[in-house]
Parts: structure tokens; sequence; C-alpha cells
């Protein structure tokens, strides 16, 4: 699959818009409404639609939510999606609350060796104050029981929020002296109702010189076939690598190779342009595989060249929650 040049091959799937956290920079801190059960699309539904992309040229596809591990049966639902021969990488994000030493093996019985966990500070106080959640010696103790258990490599998805942790960038990146994680930072996305204010938003250049003058350079690594967005670095003897993911500073719209489906069962070409395509209902009227590829292909005329998430005034910020959508 081609949109604008770019080849389509990754696909990240958004299984729930529910999640036990409530991250300040993510969700509103009042209660929002929820999909309705009946509207999320099925695990049948979801591998059906993921077949049809994977014929089409999806080879990688990335789990996400909400929080993939409060729906029920994840773990049948990936074995189901291991089943698909030519699908070479399936990874999930989770915050890593409810990812259990159980879990964790279970998945790499399956050949799954790539997790993502959002983690956005080392103090367990602070941790509370930004997810709303007290819970995070279970979050550390899901990473690093995934690291004794052989799990390679655990990405740890870090959000840089002024006053909130940007004091924390040298000691977060300074887990990979001593474990080979690769810590990336994200930068601060404004998106539906979270309620952080723009000027809270910390970009590269400034993260990346704290951690500098904290922790000596950071030395540029040669692009592996995994990073993604993610520019790699890495401090002197480290284990592990340093990357910092810029779509506000530097965005990486020209090599995006991804496209979504939200929990509710809509393709969104991407996820800071709020264009999402209806597939779910053409599949529950019983749309033929030629007729739901036809919907894939046409969804991919919408991938935008770039975004202007970086200089949008607030009318044009997308409404939809990053929950529903999968970040
Ligand atoms: N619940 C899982 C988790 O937290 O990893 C998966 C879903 S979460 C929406 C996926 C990623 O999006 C997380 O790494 C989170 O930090 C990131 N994220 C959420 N809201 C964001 C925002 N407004 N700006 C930048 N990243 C955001
Ligand atoms: Fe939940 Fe992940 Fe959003 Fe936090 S970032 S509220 S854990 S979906």
């Amino acid at each position: 699959m081609n949109a604008g040049g770019r080849s389509i091959n990754y696909l990240r799937i958004s299984v729930t818009d529910r999640c036990n956290f409530r991250c300040q920079y993510c969700v509103p801190a009042a209660p929002f409404t929820v999909i309705p059960h009946e509207q999320i699309a099925s695990y049948e539904e979801i591998l059906k639609i993921a077949r049809l992309a994977c014929d089409m040229g999806i080879t990688k596809v990335r789990i996400t939510g909400g929080e993939p591990f409060v729906r029920k049966d994840i773990l049948s639902f990936i074995k189901q999606l291991c089943t698909i021969d030519t699908l070479s990488d399936i990874s999930i994000t989770t915050n890593g609350s409810l990812v259990t030493r159980e879990k964790i093996q279970a998945l790499m019985d399956m050949g799954i060796q790539r997790l993502n966990f959002s983690l956005d500070t080392l103090d367990p106080i602070r941790f509370k104050a930004i997810t709303r959640r007290d819970r995070f010696h279970q979050v550390w103790e899901a990473i690093m029981t995934a690291h004794e258990l052989g799990m390679a490599p655990i990405k740890i998805n870090t959000v840089v929020m002024r006053h909130i942790n940007d004091d924390e960038v040298g000691a977060i990146a300074g887990l990979t002296r001593d474990y080979p994680f690769h810590v990336r930072f994200i930068e601060y996305m404004p998106m539906g109702e979270s309620h952080m204010e723009k000027q809270q938003q910390v970009l590269t250049a400034e993260i990346r010189e704290r951690i500098e003058s904290e922790l000596g350079p950071l030395k540029q690594m040669p692009r592996r076939s995994n990073d993604g967005p993610s520019k790699n670095y890495q401090l002197a003897g480290a284990a592990g690598v340093v990357g910092f993911i810029t779509p506000i500073s530097s965005h990486f719209c020209s090599e995006c190779n991804r496209l979504r489906l939200t929990s509710r069962g809509y393709l969104r070409p991407c996820l800071l342009n709020d264009y999402e395509k209806d597939i779910l209902t053409p599949l529950r009227e019983g749309a033929t595989d030629d007729q739901l590829k036809e919907i894939i292909q046409s969804s991919l005329k919408h991938k935008p060249m770039f975004h202007s998430l970086g200089s949008r005034r607030p009318r044009d910020i997308p409404i939809s929650h990053m929950t529903s959508i999968g970040g």
C-alpha cells in the first residue's frame, strides 16, 4: 500500500478506549463518555480487518489503546493475531500496571518480544499525580520482570512536561546506563480535552541539552529498522539507547508508514488529523473482502503530507482523545 509516495506497512490497532489510568496529558480529570460496548470492534472483527490489511502489505502491528490489558481475553486475541503468516512483527504499548509475570511469559511463548511501557517519572508520588493512580510499584515491577525474563528490546516512553517531570529527564535517561532499555522522550501533543497548558510542552532540543548537561554527550546512533520516528543516541558506555520523538519540533510525516484502526472500527490514516473512515459498519453489513480492501485503500488517500500541530490555534486541535484513537 502506498500513500503519497510512502509505503504503508504498519497498522496500529486500538483494542479499547478504556483505561485504568487517567494521565494528565492524555485524558481529562472529569469523568468522560466511553464508547458503548456494542460499538467497539470485536476481536473477530479486528482480526478480519487485520488479515485484509496484511494481504495488502501490512507486516507490522502494534496493539494499543486505551490500555490494551484492561480488555478481557487480550492474550487470546494476540495469540490469534500471531497466526497471520505475513505479519513479521507484533508489539504492544502498555501502561504496565496489569502486566504480570504470567502475562509476560505467555507473550514471550507466543514469540512477542517487544513491549513499550509508558513511564513518566521514577517517583511514586509524582507518578500518582501524573497518572491519577497509585500504581508506580506495579509498573516498575512489570518492567523489571520483563527484563529478567529476557524480553528485548524494552522501550520506555516518557512524555516530558514542564514543572511536572522535566527535572527528571537525566535520571530517566540514566536508566540506559544500567539497563539495555530504549528510553524515548516524547514531545507532548495537545489533543482532545487533556488540560495540559501549551507552556508545559518541552521540546526535544531542551530535553537533550538537559540530559547532556547532567550525564555527558549523547552520541548519535545509525538508524535501525525498528526505530520508527525515534532519533536515537547513546550515553558513553551505556547498555541502552536514548531516543527522541519529535512530533512538534520536527515532524516525521514524510516518512510515516502508519495506518490506525480505532477501537470503534474506523481507519485513521493520521493520528493528528481527525479524518476517519468507518470500516466496521460495512463489515457488519456484509461487505465483501474486495469492498473492505477498497475502503482500506481509499482511506489512505486522506493521509496528509504534514500536520500543523505546532502552529495550531485551539480550535484546530483534534478533538478525539488519544485513548479512543490509540496513541
Ligand atoms: N495505555 C497505554 C500506554 O499508556 O502506554 C497505551 C495507549 S497510550 C495513548 C500510548 C502512548 O501515547 C503512551 O506512551 C502515552 O505516553 C502517549 N501519549 C498519550 N497522550 C499523549 C500526548 N498528549 N502527547 C504525547 N504523547 C501522548
Ligand atoms: Fe491510559 Fe495510556 Fe492514556 Fe495514560 S497514556 S491515560 S495509561 S491510555
